[in-house]
């Protein structure tokens, strides 16, 4: 008899989950839990941590999912406050013999683990958030490729692509009799929340929409034509919108690769197929990359050594003065730059950005205002919907010029930039105002 703790954290799906397949065989009794975090926690920045409509986003993925543990005998548990002091109450309360969950190689995640396992509770977690498996990589992550292209050639010319999917397991162990109960409904606080506002891409949460998205995308041309137009700004279909789902893990990687090769058997390959692919690849990179480094991507100076800076290439903290000053206009889309601007208005107004505006803001952030990356990368996590943090660090990293990139910095021409992609000034006029 064993009463385990399933710890759901950035894998919502019952789906394609190793973690939760082994604990439904392991487990007599089995408690599903969500940790949400406390509802004001701030940014060391000075601004709330998660905005309203990503806390909006991710309460209807837990509906969702709250839904599918329903159909499988079970519910999901919601708690809310500091994860390790919530779980072990949890521990206490139902006297449960473990956790088990994915691992999450950043800091503050893996801090959580840690924090659990010093008060002597077992906690087994799994490395389950990439396509490809640890064990199927031909180098260990300490020897992994500092350099994305070489990385990739190696996956290629192993013939790597993606871990088979796992089926959903046919049941949910029943949960034990002493289950605390929830302050707050997840239907109640998707009331509290109010609607999230009309975005330009239509983003549902949860599994089933996400299956639907798949079924949509890859219905017809789409993929075949992703390469040329993956750069735009904004549409419905320009790129294939998977991010948020991936970021809740409403679907996994696995999942869409596997529909991308079932695709190409039936309609073909070409660059366009093969860059989604590619595209997957960098975010695989970006969490290996922190099993190799961990916290010295979240450092100021990134892979850098401390002294190496000059101080000319120093970026200021923008904590007072004219460098607050300067971060809150890049926030408010009140710079002098008026693609900046109507990126920033979208992302505030939608929780939603296109890759090339990601980079066109985080250029502008970091070169011309010459303020320091990490509250930029701390924004994005407040307002993005697909927040993810492997993916965010990362290409904050890579734009700042600090992490593995032998070229440096990722500095982007802007009049260059809104010629090329916004040359009628639709979009700029679009969101000239929120
Ligand atoms: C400064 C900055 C911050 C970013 N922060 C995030 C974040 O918090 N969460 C996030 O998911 N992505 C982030 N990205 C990567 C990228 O912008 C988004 O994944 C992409 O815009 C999501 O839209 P899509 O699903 O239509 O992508 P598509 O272009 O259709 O790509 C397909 C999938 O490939 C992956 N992918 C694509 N580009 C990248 C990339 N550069 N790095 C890693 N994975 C990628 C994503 O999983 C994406 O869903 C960031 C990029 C920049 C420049």
């Amino acid at each position: 008899m064993s009463t385990l703790i399933y710890w759901f954290r950035n894998d919502l799906r019952l789906l394609d989950s190793p973690a939760l397949n082994k604990v439904c065989r392991e487990a007599t009794h089995l408690i599903p839990v969500y940790v949400l975090p406390p509802d004001a926690i701030m940014s060391r920045w000075g601004f709330a941590r998660v905005s309203t409509q990503r806390k909006r986003y991710v309460a209807e993925t837990l509906a969702a999912l709250d839904a599918q543990c329903r159909e499988l005998g079970s519910r999901l548990l919601v708690l809310q406050g500091d994860a390790a002091t919530a779980l072990a109450s949890l521990v206490e309360s139902t006297r449960a013999d473990g956790i088990v969950c994915e691992q999450i190689a950043a800091p503050e995640e893996e801090a959580e683990v840690e924090q659990l396992r010093a008060q002597g509770i077992k906690v087994q977690y799994f490395w389950q958030s990439t396509m490809l498996d640890l064990a199927a990589l031909p180098f260990t992550p300490r020897q992994m490729p500092d350099m994305f292209t070489q990385f990739r050639q190696k996956l290629e010319s192993k013939g790597l692509r993606a871990r088979a999917v796992l089926p959903r397991p046919e049941r949910l162990p029943s949960l034990p009799d002493h289950v605390p109960a929830e302050s707050l409904s997840l239907a109640q606080r998707l009331d509290l929340l109010g609607s999230r506002p009309e975005a330009n891409t239509p983003l549902q949460a949860g599994t089933s929409q996400g299956l639907q998205h798949l079924d949509h995308y890859f219905a017809d041309e789409l993929p075949h034509t992703y390469k040329e137009t993956r750069n735009q700004l904004s549409g419905p279909d320009y790129s294939t919108h998977f991010s948020a789902w991936l970021a809740t893990g409403a679907l996994s990687a696995s999942m869409i690769v596997e529909r991308l090769t079932q695709y190409e058997s039936a309609r073909g390959a070409n660059d366009g197929t093969y860059w989604i692919w590619f595209e997957l690849v960098w975010r695989d990179y970006f969490r290996f990359l922190h099993l190799k480094y961990g916290r010295a991507l979240y450092l100021r100076e990134g892979l850098r050594q401390p002294d190496s800076l000059a101080d000319a290439q120093r970026l200021a903290v923008p904590t007072s003065g004219i460098a607050l000053k300067l971060f809150e206009q890049w926030t408010e889309g009140k710079t002098k730059n008026a693609l900046v601007n109507a990126g920033m208005n979208e992302l505030a107004a939608t929780g939603i950005l296109s890759n090339r505006m990601r980079q066109i803001v985080a250029s502008y952030l970091i070169y011309d205002l010459r303020i320091d990356w990490r509250a930029g990368a701390a924004w994005f996590e407040s307002q993005l919907l697909d927040y993810d943090v492997y993916s965010n660090q990362g290409n904050w990293l890579y734009i700042a010029g600090l992490g593995t990139d032998p070229r440096g910095g990722r500095r982007m021409n802007l009049d260059k930039q809104a010629l090329e992609h916004d040359p009628k000034g639709f979009y700029r006029k679009q969101w000239a105002q929120t």
